[in-house]
């Protein structure tokens, strides 16, 4: 056998090595593959599997994907890609009350979205767990034959209590030696309706003093009088995830089953239903194997998607894609891209150890890549007058700027100067504290991309609030023309000309939390919610945006990065959300 790489290589990606030594071993050479999921008489006949690798990615469809999905997926697509394997798409909906197609539609969205594919070697991998349900019923009908399952007809409290705990072994059910034949009429007559829910179930037969509690005798079928959003009311009864994640990977002929390391503990009952059902003959090898990787932690949001519907359900959110939503829907109408959420998971990279990982990252990730793409503008987002009071009245300069700093291919944008600016109202100060250099009377400012003024006073209303800021020009003073350098100033402001500027509506989003653990240590989240996580404002940008479609970004110099809101912005009205500041702290 070969020895495992060193765990460094590969970015720390330890399934990569593990993936390495299943090839060098070869442990999956001789798996075949039908094209189509199958038990092992379907695959039997099959040429070898072309794909090297097969991953799967199995969300529930009972609410939108999260963060921590997009790190499952990133992992499970990723790994296929890299390695000339497939991934399969694969809906885990054995679980009726609380699917349905709505989330089924938003999940391929979003993988979509991601830029990840579920088709390979020439079809398409879109698969159900309840396209499985006729094998998972007759393979719990061979389990009961073998003397491998039992129906239970205790009480749930009765089974609970019986379960013993981490320092108690547990004790047999009185139902545990009934015959085989017994409980397969019992099973028979579940299925068609006879029982009622909660008044028996199936149980594998293992061992009731296992030190795994998940190995003592647990359930693989309850009664569920329920519509299933695909199976209608086909069934009333249905396997519990257990039992029904290892089936639905062997018909899949996965040969990778990632998942999160709670799943760990099941391992052993996800290798003994697998091997019960391969002595069986229903399933052939080389089986899948589960490996576990640790969950992403994020700080300041809640990955899991119970507390997510609660956001939704209790209105604190307008809905799943909310911008303020760690969910793929709403970081996506927050203004991420795809490209930054795909940087972030690869640089959080892949551990065994539960860790939390800091929002910025997420932030930073997203810098890094809209950097490059957004082209940048002036926006005015608290809004107050500057006049100049020797520009006359009916004046304008036409002014320029590149759209990027650093990419001339991008061109120039062109906004007006006249004699009424918009400027923001923090940049004016009628006493200036220690170390201010913007606007304050007497001093010489830049107005970025214009001319050099000098403050004059301003006008106040009956509350002493700001309501109009006095300046002079100098007029041989216009960035890019020659001397224009010439005056120097320590301070530089953004503005827009009132003459040429959009009114925008802006969405100033800030985290949903203010504690870092919202929902830690079973806290209820409710507490700590930022009543301040969403400020709209009536803001002026530069006329350059007048031809932003929705989904556009832009950086507004100073401000950070803005997007058009896909659903509400429009050429009548634009709707601006802010995806995050900028890194720099803007200059005094
Ligand atoms: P929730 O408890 O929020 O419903 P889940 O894990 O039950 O989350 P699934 O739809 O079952 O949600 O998850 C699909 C896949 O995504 C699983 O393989 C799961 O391990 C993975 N996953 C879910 N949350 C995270 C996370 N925070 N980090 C990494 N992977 C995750
Ligand atoms: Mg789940």
């Amino acid at each position: 056998m070969p020895a495992a790489p060193p765990a460094e290589s590969h970015g720390g990606n330890f399934l990569r090595n593990i993936i390495d030594a299943d090839l060098a071993r070869g442990t999956y050479a001789g798996k075949r593959w039908s094209g189509t999921p199958g038990d092992a008489s379907a695959h039997a006949a099959a040429p070898p599997d072309a794909a090297r690798i097969r991953t799967r990615f199995p969300p529930e469809p009972n609410g939108y994907l999260h963060i921590g999905h997009a790190k499952s997926i990133c992992l499970n697509f990723g790994l296929a890609e890299a390695y000339g394997g497939v991934c399969h798409m694969r809906f885990d909906d054995t679980n009726p009350e609380k699917e349905e197609q709505e989330y089924v539609d938003a999940i391929l969205d979003g993988v979509r979205w991601l830029g990840f594919s579920w088709n390979g070697f020439g079809r398409e991998h879109l698969y159900y767990a309840s396209d499985y349900f006729d094998f998972m019923a007759r393979a719990a009908e061979a389990l009961i034959e073998s003397g491998h399952a039992y129906v239970d007809e205790q009480s749930a409290e009765e089974m609970r209590i019986a379960r013993g705990t981490l320092t108690e072994k547990g004790r047999e059910s009185p139902w545990r030696t009934r015959a085989p034949a017994e409980s397969l009429a019992r099973f028979r007559e579940m299925r068609q309706g006879q029982h009622a829910e909660g008044s028996m179930v199936l149980r594998a037969k293992i061992d009731m003093a296992s030190p795994n509690i998940n190995l003592r005798d647990p359930a693989i079928y309850r009664i569920r009088k329920a519509t299933h959003h695909r199976t209608g009311d086909a069934w009333c009864v249905y396997p519990m995830y257990a039992y029904a994640h290892p089936i639905e990977d062997a018909l899949e002929r996965i040969s990778h089953s990632i998942c999160t390391l709670e799943f760990e503990d099941q391992r052993p009952f996800y290798d003994w239903v697998l091997e019960r059902l391969t002595e069986c003959g229903l399933l052939a090898r080389p089986l899948p194997h589960q490996h576990e990787f640790a969950r992403l932690n994020l700080t300041y949001v809640i990955t899991s998607k119970r507390k997510l519907k609660q956001l939704v359900d209790e209105k604190i959110v307008s809905g799943w894609d909310d911008p303020r939503m760690p969910t793929i829907a709403g970081l996506r109408r927050r203004g991420y891209t795809p490209e930054a959420i795909r940087l972030f998971c690869e640089r959080i990279g892949v551990s065994k150890a539960d860790s939390w990982i800091d929002y910025s990252t997420l932030e930073i990730a997203l810098r890094d890549d809209l950097d490059a793409k957004a082209p940048r503008a002036m926006a005015v987002l608290d809004p107050v007058k500057l006049i100049i009071t020797n520009y006359p009245a009916d004046g304008r300069d036409a002014c320029s700027a590149p759209r990027h700093p650093h990419d001339p291919a991008m061109g120039e944008r062109s906004f007006g100067f006249s004699r009424e600016l918009w400027i923001e109202r923090e940049d004016f100060a009628e006493e200036p504290p220690k170390g201010y250099h913007r606007l304050y009377p007497g001093n010489l400012v830049r107005l970025r991309y214009g001319f050099v003024v000098r403050c004059t006073g301003c006008l106040k209303d009956a509350e002493g609030r700001v309501t109009e800021v006095h300046a002079e020009y100098l007029p041989e003073t216009r960035s890019g023309t020659p001397g224009s350098a010439s005056v120097k100033t320590k301070g530089v402001i953004t503005w827009v000309a009132a003459s040429d500027a959009l009114p925008a509506e802006v969405r100033l989003y800030d985290r949903l939390f203010t504690e870092a653990q919202p929902d830690a240590g079973g806290r209820d989240f409710h507490a700590s919610l930022n009543p301040a996580s969403l400020t709209v404002v009536q803001a002026y940008v530069e006329p350059s945006l007048a031809t932003l479609g929705a989904d556009e970004r832009v950086q507004f110099e100073r401000h950070g990065y803005f997007v058009a809101d896909r659903l509400l912005h429009a050429a009548q009205k634009l709707v601006l959300n802010r995806i995050t500041g900028l890194k720099d702290t803007w200059s005094k």
